[in-house]
């Protein structure tokens, strides 16, 4: 029998009910009771949900009020100092507390899972660290599953993963040398498990398939081991996923775990391996088919082909299919676009329907392909009209992408011939002044666009309302004294999201919401075919705001990897591919701001970093491709054009070659939160081009006043060549209010003429 497996399932409910509950009993508007019961119900119907789809094992405790790795700490006890725990059973308001703080103490750090954008909590673990089992919500579901007659199969972050994941006050100390304090605690929750009659349990080690420490290989055999002496009759169904196994294969096949999932949609070309070795060490493996990351629908027939070759290597009963990884990272349900375009939705799936596509791949794997003959042919079918659909595929653009030149790519001259050329344009002063781009988002603002979207204000008073908003940003800039300006971006919903809807090749969902962290959602425009630009996606408003001064005016734009990366991708050509294509319908837009005289044009990068792959080995193809779809997108002017980049982040260690290559005349970045300690990489690097280092944390709502900044100011040019720096924000100010942002940017207006002056009297001097 070729068993039908799920990995996990996204949680908020497809009318995003937890997300509505949880905010709700934050506020204290719905009880305890209330939001457990939402919990409950949304449990049970995705539980039956799956068994109607009909996927064999039903994963429990994938279920979580805001993350699951945060579940873990909390069922280990792994709950630090500052939150009073009493030691007993950690109750939900400590579980609260411990993912957004509350009046008494600050919230645990968040960060990226994997290289998702879903964000996890991370676990604090310091030298000496107790582990004991301090939850029941595990129990708890496994219960309530069994109770709904279902066959439960209760998950947990395995150990290695879990402390690989961790950070620790102490930089040198590694959390991975916990493991053997820590193995005890996964004993005991598999002896009570065993208890409520769970002969299987699931342990998610993504690990397993990123770059290894020794002590995280040692650590691998030690817990597995240990796991197997202390309970062996406890069946370990061991998941890696969003990477190849690569040079950790032996040490995966070596552990002693009943069955092992790979990913084979990250890395399908690890399947003939993992057959190998799954034969050799008498291993069941689960294949991971269908794609938990995308939104495209599974291509049945290769699949197939995949199951009929390791059914044949390992025997039907060795082998079961699955989701390539959990479908947390999926939206729910495609039966809910009732709006989407009918050929486009014919192509995609969602988590619900992917279920159905792991039963019939498993149902194929079990009867052979006769059984699914109807399926496969439906999914052939939309493989043929991907491949050969005109809206997919737009022969101007490959024409286009065919025709990129390495001059393309190249601005005219080097940085200094450029700058020598801006300078005589702009005469700007020292220590020129800018912000990020956005300003405040305020009610009204949000109020209009939503009304214009409903169709309830239509476009010319639409236009009007934000021409006003830009008229009030322009003023206000003017008035304090700003040298570099900006529209204030109030027609942007999101940065990605207002480019998507202009650009051919993209598609939008009305409910794909995906969590990106605790309540909150996302949902990823898509990119179903070759990008391209019908029409100037900026230039009217940036010309209106320079109509209305005689400053600069600094154009913004979104850069392709940041499209790319926030948004669902093709699966049917590269990444690359596909992010050149977006830097060429970037790059046309860039000409068309240099034509209507925009000449310092802003290309925001935020997103670069997180772009990285997870195996080291992969970066520098990855960097070279990112490097040249951003210099391919602003290579076009003139020299005396000026081109700005932004990155709202600080680690730039392990990226400072690239974000020199990208030889952007000025970057912005952020470093007031580190006290400019986070120049460090630019200054060992000797960056060559301007830069303005964030003096404004604008994350926090305080006000900072002059005299800090201009201390921040004063450091940066200890070791920055004062001549090349530029003073502004740390990001965009569009979640903050105007009160903190008008006395805010003036003190920052007014740090920067305090700098020029101490410059003047050391000139003279
Ligand atoms: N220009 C954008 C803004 O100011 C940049 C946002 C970002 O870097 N995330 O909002
Ligand atoms: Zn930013």
């Amino acid at each position: 029998m070729v068993l039908a497996l799920n990995l996990g399932f996204p949680r908020v409910g497809a009318a995003r009910e937890l997300k509505k509950a949880t905010e709700s009993y934050w506020k204290g508007n719905l009880s305890k009771d209330d939001l457990l019961k939402t919990g409950k119900e949304i449990r049970l119907r995705h539980w039956q949900m799956q068994k109607d789809a009909g996927i064999s094992h039903i994963p429990v405790n994938d279920f979580s009020f805001y993350d699951q790795m945060l579940d873990m700490s909390c069922l280990l006890g792994a709950v630090p100092e500052r939150y009073d725990w009493d030691g007993e059973m950690v109750d939900l308001d400590t579980f609260f507390a411990m993912a957004r703080g509350n009046d008494k103490t600050i919230a645990m750090e968040m960060t990226k899972w994997f290289d998702t954008n879903y964000h996890y909590i991370v676990p604090e673990l310091d030298k000496g660290q107790m582990f004991t089992l301090s939850s029941m919500k595990i129990f708890e579901e496994v219960m309530e599953a069994r109770d709904a007659g279902l066959s439960a199969v209760p998950v947990l972050i395995g150990p290695v993963t879990y402390l690989s994941l961790a950070k620790s006050r102490d930089e040198n100390f590694d959390p991975v040398s916990l493991i053997e304090s820590l193995i005890p605690v996964y004993a005991e929750i598999f002896n009570r498990l065993k208890g409520y009659e769970c002969g299987w349990v699931q342990m998610d080690e993504p690990y397993l398939a990123m770059d290894l420490s020794d002590a995280q290989k040692k650590a691998y055999e030690i817990a597995y081991e240990e796991l197997a002496r202390a309970v062996p009759d406890m069946n370990i169904f061991m998941t890696t996923y969003f990477e190849g196994l690569r040079d950790n294969l032996d040490l995966a096949f070596s552990l002693p775990v009943t069955a092992l999932h790979v990913d084979l949609v990250r890395a399908p070309e690890q399947l003939d391996a993992c057959l190998a070795k799954a034969k050799e060490t008498g291993k069941h493996l689960t294949l991971g088919l269908v794609d938990g990351r995308n939104i495209w629908k599974n291509d049945l027939s290769a699949s197939m082909a995949m199951i009929e070759k390791a059914k044949a290597a390992l025997g039907e009963d060795m082998v079961s299919v699955a989701g390539s990884c959990s479908l947390l990272h999926s939206p729910i349900d495609l039966d809910l676009e009732t709006a989407m375009d009918p050929q486009i939705k014919s192509w995609l799936a969602f988590a619900k329907q992917k279920l159905s596509e792991i039963a019939t791949l498993a149902k194929g794997g079990a009867e052979g392909r006769d059984a699914i003959s109807a399926e496969l042919a439906a999914s052939d079918k939309v493989a043929e009209d991907r491949k050969t659909s005109s809206r997919i595929h737009n022969p101007k653009v490959k024409e286009r992408m065919a025709a990129i030149t390495a001059d393309m790519i190249n601005r005219k001259n080097s940085f200094d011939v450029r700058q020598n050329a801006q300078r005589d344009k702009y005469h700007l002063p020292a220590f020129p002044t800018t912000s990020i781009g956005s300003f405040p988002q305020t009610q009204e603002i949000r109020k209009a666009r939503a009304a214009f979207k409903k169709g309830d204000l239509d476009a010319a008073s639409y236009e009007t309302a934000m021409k006003k908003e830009i008229e009030h940003v322009v003023k206000y800039q003017e008035d304090i004294g700003m040298d570099v300006l900006v529209h204030g971006e109030p027609e942007r919903n999101d940065m990605v999201e207002y480019f998507g809807e202009q650009l051919d090749g993209f598609t939008f969902s009305k409910n794909g919401w995906v969590q990106s962290y605790g309540s909150r959602c996302v949902k990823p425009p898509i990119i179903f075919g070759d990008v391209s630009r019908p029409e100037p996606m900026t230039v009217k408003w940036s010309s209106y705001a320079q109509s209305l001064t005689d400053k600069p005016m600094k154009g913004m734009l979104t850069g392709p990897i940041t499209i790319l990366c926030w948004s669902f991708e093709r699966n049917d050509q590269s990444r690359e591919e596909t992010c050149k294509q977006i830097a060429l319908a970037l790059r046309d837009e860039v000409a068309d701001l240099e034509q209507a005289g925009i000449t310092i044009i802003q290309m925001d990068e935020p997103a670069i970093r997180e772009g990285l792959p997870l195996r080291r080995a992969d970066w520098d193809a990855y960097l070279k491709w990112a490097v040249d779809s951003f210099k391919l997108s602003v290579c076009t002017v003139e020299d005396s054009t000026q081109i700005h980049t932004h990155m709202c982040y600080s680690e730039f260690n392990d990226i400072i070659d690239s974000v020199g290559a990208l030889d952007a005349d000025v970057i912005s970045i952020e470093t007031s939160r580190s006290q400019m300690e986070l120049l460090d990489a630019f200054v060992a690097y000797k960056y060559p081009n301007e830069i303005g280092p964030g003096v404004y944390d604008i994350h926090s709502p305080r006000i900072p006043n002059k005299q800090e900044m201009v201390d921040l100011m004063e450091k940066a040019s200890k070791v920055i060549d004062p001549d090349l720096l530029w003073v502004n924000p740390d990001c965009g100010l569009k979640t903050r209010g105007w009160a903190e942002v008008e006395p805010a940017l003036k003190h920052m207006v007014d740090a920067a003429k305090a700098m020029r002056e101490k410059m003047k009297a050391s000139k003279a001097a």
